[in-house]
């Protein structure tokens, strides 16, 4: 490791020690990047580095709100504005009871590398919230109304609509934050700054949101893998699959996978893992969206109902299946581990294709890239969901909808030229097929360009 990059981590490190997430992250993109420092040494006499790893600006808020029994409850809001060199901030938002400063500094952090990835002008941004919808605050085991969503989303929104706009930052769903949400917390901003503008993305159809932004991160995660299948002249057709998760990124990861003939075999949640040996039907896969989205239920009330499936109570999914080609970690970070990587890699795993983001703890990476199978890093190919949240501010910019073939079309080939210049990053600095090294760097020289040509701002 470069001494300019191992003083930085140490800066970083003594300088946000109650962040463990934040610095994973960061020391997981600094140590990649010596090839493309030593080559340009404008970054290093820039402080690139150094200003990269400090938010533009962090907004951090109360946000009191009134409970169905008439109690006020306060959670805290956080926005965090990481970088502004390519674009608009751009990241989702994220409630849930987990979410701290450490948390979403992480997930900024990472969001900066992956919208330069996609190649539309965003830059990077995180949020959200310490706030519990699936635990209502009064009545232990139930979740919160939807009017307490409601009246938390507008006060959420109350503070962070001076925060955001069109041209500065555009906030979009996360972990808990799915169309219920947005279409809240748009209605306050709406409100507030009276004018209809694409401040927010994942907008329901009927107001300014895109076909197949709800499916994109998943099926954006499922093409990228199928790029890399490509490189070995292989498809999905046959391969035997394990996702992590059943919200968004999961489902959508397993629809997908089933439109190509895999057969996906788990699924989990915060209950547990479902297994099918034969695979989960398109069915099965149907009735357990209805569950998540709608009836907001668990895993475990579905396997009480499907014999078809087995139940593994409080498990992930990876130590299930005795034959796996493909592992799709789609639930949260840290979910995959050493030991889980060790179990995937002896029963056959030849691909890992994250579309959580970073779920796979550094150990586990290590195995991964050690053991020279398809991986890739979830900064890659978990973009198409905010790829596809620029193609909701451009149709929203233009005061137009595309179709659903147009939007796919455009996902597919912005996942294509993902992979692509991850692929050719890796390839030039000289370790091929290293697909974090790749996204790191073809992520990072964008943004570090643009800083350098921007002056010290
Ligand atoms: P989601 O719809 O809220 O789904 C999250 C899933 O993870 C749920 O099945 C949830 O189970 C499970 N989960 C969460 N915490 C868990 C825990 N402690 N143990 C076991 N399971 C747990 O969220 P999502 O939008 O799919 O996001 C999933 C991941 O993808 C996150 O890392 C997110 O940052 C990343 N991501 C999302 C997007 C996007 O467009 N949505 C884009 C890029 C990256 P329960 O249902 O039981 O809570």
């Amino acid at each position: 490791m470069s001494k300019y990059v191992e003083r930085v981590l140490k800066e970083t490190a003594a300088r946000n020690a109650n962040e463990p997430e934040f610095l994973q992250a960061v020391d997981e993109v600094l140590t990649t990047l010596d090839p493309v420092l030593k080559k340009n040494p404008q970054y290093e006499a820039n402080a690139i580095l150094e200003r990269m790893v400090e938010p533009e600006r962090v907004v951090m808020f109360r946000v009191p709100w009134v409970d169905d029994k008439g109690v006020v409850r306060v959670n805290r809001g956080y926005r965090i504005q990481m970088n502004s060199a390519i674009g608009p901030y751009k990241g989702g938002l994220r409630f849930d009871p987990t979410v701290n400063l450490g948390v979403l500094k992480f997930l900024a952090f990472e969001q900066v590398f992956k919208n330069s990835l996609t190649t539309l002008p965003m830059g990077g941004g995180k949020g959200g919230s310490d706030f519990n919808p699936k635990q209502s605050p009064h009545t232990p085991g139930k979740r919160c109304s939807d009017a307490e969503v409601m009246r938390f989303c507008q006060s959420f929104m109350t503070e962070l609509f001076r925060h955001i706009g069109p041209d500065t930052d555009v906030p979009a769903g996360d972990m808990n934050v799915g169309g219920r949400e947005i279409g809240y917390l748009f209605g306050q901003y709406k409100r507030l700054a009276n004018e209809w503008t694409g401040v927010l993305t994942g907008k329901g159809l009927s107001f300014g949101g895109s076909l197949i932004r709800p499916e994109a991160t998943g099926y954006g995660d499922i093409y990228f893998a199928e790029n890399m299948l490509a490189m070995r002249g292989e498809k999905f057709e046959g391969k035997k699959c394990v996702i992590s998760g059943s919200g968004n990124v999961a489902s959508f990861a397993a629809q997908k996978l089933m439109q190509l003939g895999a057969t996906v075999m788990t699924l989990s949640d915060r209950s547990g893992a479902i297994f099918c040996a034969q695979g989960i039907t398109e069915k099965m896969l149907n009735d357990i969206m209805f569950l998540k989205n709608v009836k907001r239920g668990e895993l475990a009330d579905f396997a009480k109902k499907t014999k078809a499936v087995k139940f593994f109570p409080g498990k992930n999914s990876w130590q299930i299946a005795d034959k796996i080609d493909a592992a799709f970690p789609c639930a949260r970070q840290n979910e995959l581990n050493g030991k889980d990587a060790e179990y995937l890699l002896k029963h056959g795993c030849k691909l890992v294709g994250e579309g959580a983001n970073m779920p796979s703890t550094p150990d586990a990476i290590a195995a991964f890239l050690k053991a020279k199978i398809m991986y890739s890093p979830g900064k890659a190919s978990n973009a198409g969901g905010v790829a596809t949240s620029g193609l909701e501010m451009s149709q929203n910019s233009e005061r137009l909808s595309w179709t659903a073939e147009e939007v796919d079309s455009k996902l597919k080939g912005i996942m294509k030229s993902i992979h692509d210049n991850a692929w050719e990053a890796a390839a030039k600095y000289g370790d091929k097929g290293n697909y974090v090294m790749g996204a790191n760097i073809a992520g990072f020289v964008k943004v570090a360009d643009a800083m350098v040509a921007q002056g010290v701002c």
